[in-house]
């Protein structure tokens, strides 16, 4: 039986870092996933995918950040019998991944363009699903009904993933997602977020000729960021009631040094495993510019005006550690010879989408260090065991245990 396993687990482990390494090379930043959606496509169509399994749905249209491609579809009947399961990664890497050129170092592929960042994240994860799906049309390996679900728009919101066209996906019972390092992290919660925008209006008026009738927005701020500094709102949240992070990342306001400044546009965001301590951080941010705003007025006794709108980013899930995705996980990465690992993670995940989907998903890692940074590399075994954990959750490796033993 060991032997068997062994067997379905054999992967071109060259064809699958190719794959990895090529994909690095195609820029594909949110929004703008249409090239390297273009040759994955190419790549099913060379492995006799047939055409009417492939599909891009329209995400893009009720996107809010717009895009110019939706996600990419692949369904396969099953020719084994099974619930479906769904594998998905997100295709799109950070901006600054443009112009990576990747190159096998010992056990990493890194970056010769130091300016850049790899885009391991999430490369890899978009190799080793398509790993998994040429292993099966290349090895004609028995699998229950699968679906392949490459996401656009995952690192500006998950956008893609909450915007998929769900008809598409052919009610699968449980999704695994690819993205992160250690291929035996079971990813089974994620954190939720919250996004606000401040818009503060003062007063303008001539900085020199008379300050005394203006008010200035940014003095506003300033009272109310300090207030919320010093009473612990801002960077990692820990009160009695809850716990999160709150961080104010956009600033945008004045244009000439000699007007009183009228208007400072303000956007951050709070997160929270804890959604109603989510609403309670944004209550304190609401209320401290709206203070701000009433100690602050001009000769005339005018005030600035907040307007305060937020909304909810994306929703924190946690999966119950018995249910069968989880449980299913962990078998697997015990199969591929590691000891899973489970973690509940502080950043936004297309599963978090996925639970909002009703599709319990869990997420792996597939060897990304360092991300978002120039320093990014991929750990190449890690990458390929998380290759050989896809094709085994794919292909129901008990499936085949049972059938060749
Ligand atoms: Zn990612």
């Amino acid at each position: 039986m060991i032997r068997q396993r062994q067997s379905v687990l054999q992967l071109d482990d060259q064809d699958a870092l190719e794959r990895a390494v090529e994909l690095m090379t195609i820029p594909g930043p949110p929004g703008k996933e249409s090239e390297v959606q273009e040759y994955i496509v190419r790549v099913l169509r060379r492995a006799a995918v047939p055409e009417s399994w492939i599909r891009v749905d329209d995400c893009h249209r009720r996107s809010p950040f717009g895009g110019e491609t939706g996600n990419l579809i692949v369904t396969l009947p099953g020719t084994a019998k099974g619930p479906r399961r769904l594998l998905m990664a997100h295709l799109d890497t950070v901006p600054i991944c443009v112009g990576a050129q990747p190159v096998l170092r010992g056990h990493y592929v890194r970056n010769l363009n130091s300016a850049s960042g790899l885009g391991a994240d999430n490369r890899s994860g978009t190799a080793t699903i398509l790993t998994a799906l040429i292993e099966i049309m290349r090895r004609e390996l028995p699998h229950p009904p699968l679906t392949f679900l490459w996401c656009v728009q995952e690192e500006v919101g998950l956008y893609g993933s909450r915007y998929v066209d769900v008809s598409l996906l052919q009610k699968p019972t449980m999704g695994f997602n690819w993205d992160g390092d250690l291929p035996q992290r079971v990813t089974i919660g994620a954190i939720g977020a919250r996004r606000y925008t401040a818009v503060i209006q003062g007063v303008a008026s001539h900085a020199g000729v008379a300050p005394e009738r203006g008010v200035n927005a940014l003095v506003v701020a300033s009272l109310a960021i300090s207030e919320l500094h010093r009473r612990g709102w801002h960077g990692a949240v820990r009160k009695r009631d809850g716990q999160g992070t709150a961080n104010i990342g956009i600033v945008a306001g004045g244009n000439a040094t000699n007007v009183v400044m009228p208007e400072l546009r303000i956007e951050g965001e709070v997160r929270s495993h804890d959604r109603a301590f989510q609403k309670k951080m944004i209550a304190a941010y609401k209320e401290a510019f709206n203070r701000a705003a009433q100690a602050v007025s001009n000769v005339d006794g005018k005030r600035a005006r907040v307007k305060f709108k937020d909304h909810e980013s994306y929703r924190p899930f946690r999966l119950r550690e018995d249910s069968p995705v989880v449980t299913i996980a962990e078998e697997a990465v015990r199969a591929i010879g590691l000891e899973p690992e489970r973690y509940v993670a502080n950043g936004g995940l297309d599963a978090n989408s996925m639970a909002l989907h009703r599709i319990p998903t869990v997420t792996f890692g597939a060897g990304q260090r360092d991300v978002h940074t120039t320093r990014e590399s991929m750990h190449i075994p890690s990458f390929l065991r998380a290759c050989r954990l896809a094709l085994y959750l794919a292909v129901d490796g008990r499936i085949q245990e049972r059938t060749s033993s």
